[in-house]
């Protein structure tokens, strides 16, 4: 028996830019299980700021291929590229405090400035999603040759000053910060260590947020209170402990599921263009036998 949570919330917060997977099935059908064991709310919110790769079509995907897993969540549904304005908002904040500069480096002038240094590319770090480090290009310049620069226009991103920020939430919280990981069996305190990604973006060139700043303002805006999510995103939590302080949010509680592999142990994404779990809706398959796919605890892990 577990013991059940008072006014426990999750969610499912997909990106409409591509067909959902048995993953993202796992993970929706996951939430809705835990919040049905805590009496809770499941949310579903549509992660939509990709303006660039965010379809319609795949946004009524998701909610036809939910409905048809058994899923319900209230309404209207949060959009995300509805709320740009408040996610600018939070990023006021954070430049009242210089805690984000703007950064015009492309992705080829960082790539050059990293093949500059001393150790080229090959010793230069990487966070942990296997990204390179912001070489802090734009991070020290002037302040004149700054203003002139957003003066004279053109696209520019915001990137967190991370060093800065590490220093404000440990400062305000009066040590260093950790988070509540349940999916280890029992809940584990992790703690932060978000100075490995470095000065991450939180406003793009071409969207003004990021995932990390509209992820945060939404999981509070919506009281989450319990994050359920893919291993794949537990390294972005560290970022996001930061930004949850930083903003004043309430800090939730993750719980990083396992990835679902495809029999030779891809896991599966969009990217590589695996195909919707609606394709097996279509080519016949229950709704049961689709959750029997999964592992456990929702299916027998028969992947098909
Ligand atoms: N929108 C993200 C995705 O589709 C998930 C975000 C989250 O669960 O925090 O990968």
């Amino acid at each position: 028996m577990i013991e059940k949570q008072k006014n426990y919330v999750t969610r499912f917060a997909p990106s409409p830019n591509g067909w959902l997977h048995l993953g993202h099935a796992y993970s929706a059908l996951l939430a809705a299980r835990h919040a049905n064991a805590h009496d809770g709310k499941f949310i579903l919110r549509i992660e939509d700021i990709d303006t660039g790769r965010a379809r319609p079509h795949f946004v009524d995907g998701i909610y036809q291929d939910l409905a048809w897993l058994g899923l319900t969540w209230p309404t209207p549904v949060l959009i995300q590229s509805a709320r740009f304005d408040v996610y600018e908002a939070a990023l006021r904040k954070l430049r009242a405090r210089d805690l984000v500069y703007p950064c015009w480096a492309s992705r080829r002038d960082i790539a050059d400035a990293i093949a500059d240094m001393p150790g080229g590319v090959d010793n230069w770090p990487r966070d942990p999603d296997g990204a390179p480090l912001y070489p802090g290009i734009y991070r020290d310049i002037d302040d004149t040759e700054r203003q002139s620069r957003m003066w004279r226009g053109g696209g520019y991103a915001w990137r967190l000053r991370m060093d800065k920020a590490i220093a404000e939430v440990e400062n305000q919280n009066g040590g260093p910060l950790f988070f509540t990981e349940l999916a280890d069996g029992q809940p584990r305190k992790i703690r932060v260590n978000a100075a490995c990604f470095g000065d991450v973006v939180l406003a793009r060139k071409d969207v003004p947020t990021s995932y990390h700043l509209s992820v945060v303002v939404d999981d509070a805006a919506q009281g989450i209170t319990h994050i359920t999510r893919g291993q794949d995103l537990r390294a972005a939590t560290h970022i996001h402990r930061v930004l949850q302080v930083l903003l004043d949010l309430p800090a939730p509680q993750y719980f990083h599921h396992a990835l679902i592999r495809d029999p030779s142990g891809r896991r599966l994404s969009k990217q590589a263009g695996d195909p919707g779990f609606r394709g097996l809706r279509h080519d016949g398959y229950s709704r049961e036998a689709v959750i029997d796919t999964l592992p456990a605890p929702l299916g027998t892990g028969a992947l098909l």
